[in-house]
């Protein structure tokens, strides 16, 4: 059924950059036989999942989206992935991106953009924007997307499905293709919350492959969704209902905010004092990671190697010119500079500093309200294309998210209205590790 939704879908969506039937069938076939022979059924049972193009998969390509990793053949499964298949899903295909998880269009792909569902003169947003789209258009049950600044719940939004981004460290990074190391996290893409509650309790968990995996109990996500959001204080933010946002999607924001008050929860305007520093701080940041990640590709130890280079430099030198996207060649060099001697204690020190003090202002608010509440993104899906040229724009369509991901806090975008046919999501933001709550508020809204 799943391939037969893509046959129908895909040439309109492109949310797949690898397909392969063949080894679906056979997963699924598996299953078949390991129940018939009387195992049990996994909690994810014959589900067809998909999963970000960043995300290693055994003998399925992973490209990043890039022309450099265009013949990557992984030889492991990363642990999200190996969790996935523990719990019996089976895997489709892998989802288009931003190259290398760099934008929040699908438009820096090196291979095509995705289209949004909903109108396919829009974008579908990014970086998981294949993610989002695919489950959008029915052909995957859910997939998984990795979030560095907003990348699974901006997608989810523009897109009108549930995008969850765990706190950091909660799902390991071990076999997701290195971004920002201290601010990625991979997560659950679903068309409702209870499914977001499924996929994370197959997903999230402690593993010594990574070194920042939280050695936290799992608590039982799905027993968390009571329906009671009775006496949850809610904080919102004025940063957050400001100048830039469309007026269509405050209107959206307030209206869910009445429906928490019907539902016995109170909300207050609060401020998070720093939000307008954290664009700024995060591309210094989240550049400067990538600049060092990115460095191991060198045409030497993985995907593509230029031909006929006149040395070693030159083949290095060959090869990244011709394997990066200009957006990801924008970042090394933001990145490289920012860290260089001369201007690090200026840039990178400095934004790291900026960092904790964002950080203050959700510990702070998270001492007086259980939630914090907003727009997932500024505005509605734009039209492909209408961004390109504008960088600087391109980011700011982060500025709901970003600040969460600098705070390391689990957040969560559900669909809360439309504008012009157009989804918007609501941002649903908790404490560390605080996932029950984010759930349970997002399923009695839903
Ligand atoms: N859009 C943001 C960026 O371009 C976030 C990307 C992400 O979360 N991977 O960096």
């Amino acid at each position: 059924a799943s391939y037969a939704r893509i046959g129908e879908t895909e040439p309109a969506i492109k949310a797949f950059i690898t397909l392969d039937e063949e080894n679906a069938r056979r997963q699924a076939a598996e299953l078949d036989k390991q129940l018939k022979e009387g195992g049990e059924r996994g909690l994810l049972f014959g589900l067809p999942a998909g999963v970000k193009d960043n995300i290693v998969t055994e003998g399925l390509l992973t490209t990043c989206a890039s022309q450099f990793l265009g013949n990557y053949d992984p030889i492991y499964d990363a642990t999200a992935v190996r969790k996935l298949k523990a719990a019996q899903s089976v895997t489709i295909g892998k989802l288009n991106m931003d190259e290398f998880a760099m934008g929040g269009s699908n438009e820096n792909s090196s291979y095509y953009p995705t289209r949004n569902p909903w109108n396919t003169d829009y974008v579908p947003g990014g970086s998981s924007g294949g993610s989002a789209a695919s489950v959008a258009a029915g052909q995957v049950y859910f997939s998984l997307g990795s979030d560095t600044g907003g990348s699974i719940r901006q997608p989810a939004a523009y897109c009108g499905i549930v995008g969850l981004k765990p706190t950091y460290g909660l799902v390991s990074r071990f076999g997701l293709v290195a971004f920002a190391s201290s601010l990625d996290q991979i997560g659950p893409l679903t068309k409702n919350v209870e499914d977001s509650a499924y996929v994370l309790q197959a997903i999230a968990g402690y593993d010594e492959r990574d070194s920042t995996s939280a050695n936290v109990e799992i608590p039982d996500y799905v027993s968390a969704l009571t329906g009671d959001v009775k006496g949850l204080r809610i904080g919102v933010p004025k940063e957050y209902l400001g100048e830039g946002i469309d007026p269509r999607v405050k209107e959206a924001v307030l209206k869910a905010l009445a429906v928490y008050e019907s539902l016995g929860a109170s909300w207050e305007e609060i401020s998070l004092p720093h939000t307008e520093y954290a664009i700024a701080t995060y591309y210094l940041l989240a550049s400067s990671e990538a600049s060092s990640n990115l460095a191991r590709f060198d045409g030497v130890r993985y995907g593509v190697r230029a031909d006929n280079p006149s040395g070693l430099i030159d083949l290095y030198r060959k090869s990244r010119s011709q394997g990066f996207g200009p957006e990801v060649k924008r970042r090394i060099m933001l990145g490289t500079y920012a860290l260089s001697s001369g201007y690090y204690d200026a840039y990178y020190l400095k934004a790291q500093k900026v960092r904790t003090l964002i950080k203050q202002d959700f510990d702070q608010a998270f001492g007086k309200y259980d939630l914090i509440i907003g727009p997932t993104a500024p505005t509605p899906a734009f039209r492909i294309g209408e961004q390109v040229g504008d960088p600087l724009t391109m980011y700011l369509n982060d500025i709901c998210t970003i600040p969460v991901s600098l705070a390391g806090v689990p957040a969560i975008s559900v669909p809360c209205g439309s504008a012009d046919g157009l989804p918007i999501g609501l941002q649903i933001i908790g404490k560390a590790f605080d996932e029950p709550t984010v759930l349970r508020a997002a399923h009695a809204f839903e």
